[in-house]
């Protein structure tokens, strides 16, 4: 019988294994000791991507190979190595959950490795923008299909679900639910312990935004594990609804504390140069606090 001591040894020396349910061929990663990179599976055959930019979900089982962002060409490049390693042939699926850079700058890599890449339609009306805005358009793949509410992909037996519930981060971010893993990209729905970038320029809109985590937490049970794009340092970018409601109350907060200050007549540079937390939500701390004063001062002043 093998002791603990050597059968961790074992599992260390043959990397993670992953064998999925009634299948003969087990799928396991084997990082090169030196990956500037962090892969893992989580459940189903589905796990998490981690290097430069937003988290990327992923799915390598019998059923077939699905991406869910795409970070830059640099990291796609080596996700994909990854799984050509466990796995041959066409990636059934390439989403996208919202347009920003750091999570679609890769779609190049797919063009000859997917006929399709789905993105929800103002997703794909932002990308283009932003693409045209910085010039760079010769490098920017779009979204091959869009939608406006809801659609269901097959990919094998994995049933794979996104929805579209209104602007929030970005006028077109997308949640997508794989059913039998039961595991939910959120993009950058939420920055876990991290202040947010609220891209008001591409449709953002905080309050919405909060009634959108509410959808999340409603329409998911307590099993599911929730993938996000960002977290700060030594937080997680998994985990469940407790995490999804503590981000829900910074932007609650950062809402009541922008109505409040602009009640008081504080001008946005006096709000910058004085507010290192919002009230009610110190968790969220470090830098980046000004892009949120700015964001909420420009959605209240609309109002
Ligand atoms: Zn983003």
């Amino acid at each position: 019988m093998r002791s603990s001591a050597q059968a961790a040894a074992y599992a260390f020396l043959f990397g993670q294994l992953y064998a999925c349910k009634g299948s003969k061929v087990p799928y396991k990663i084997e990082l090169p000791k030196d990956a500037p990179y962090n892969m893992q599976f989580l459940r189903g055959g589905v796990g998490f991507f981690t290097e430069r930019g937003g988290t990327i979900g992923w799915m390598v089982n019998d059923d077939g190979m699905v991406v869910i962002d795409t970070q830059f060409p640099e990291q796609s490049k080596h996700l994909v190595d990854e799984m050509v390693k466990m796995k041959k042939g066409k990636i059934d699926l390439v989403i996208n959950t919202h347009h920003h850079g750091d999570h679609t700058s890769g779609n190049i890599v797919y063009t000859e490795l997917t006929d399709v890449i789905l993105a929800h339609n103002n997703s794909k009306t932002n990308q283009m923008n932003a693409a045209k805005k910085r010039g760079n358009e010769s490098s920017q793949v779009y979204p091959t299909n869009t939608f406006e509410k809801e659609i269901q992909k097959r990919v094998g037996k994995e049933i794979i679900d996104l929805k579209y519930f209104g602007p929030a981060h970005t006028s077109g971010d997308v949640i997508t639910h794989f059913q039998n893993a039961n595991i939910v990209h959120l993009g950058d729905l939420v920055f876990n312990r991290r202040f947010p970038y609220i891209d008001m320029g591409a449709g953002a809109n905080i309050a919405n935004w909060v009634n959108v985590l509410d959808q999340a937490m409603t329409m998911y049970d307590d099993e599911t594990i929730f993938i996000w794009g960002h977290a700060a340092e030594g937080y997680d970018v998994k985990g469940g609804k407790d995490d999804i409601r503590a981000f829900q109350n910074y932007l609650e907060k950062l809402l009541e504390f922008g109505e409040k200050s602009m009640r008081e007549g504080k001008t946005l540079e006096e709000l910058k140069q004085t507010t290192t937390v919002i009230p009610g939500a110190e968790e969220w701390k470090g830098k980046g606090i000004s892009r949120s004063l700015d964001a909420v001062y420009a959605e209240i002043g609309r109002e």
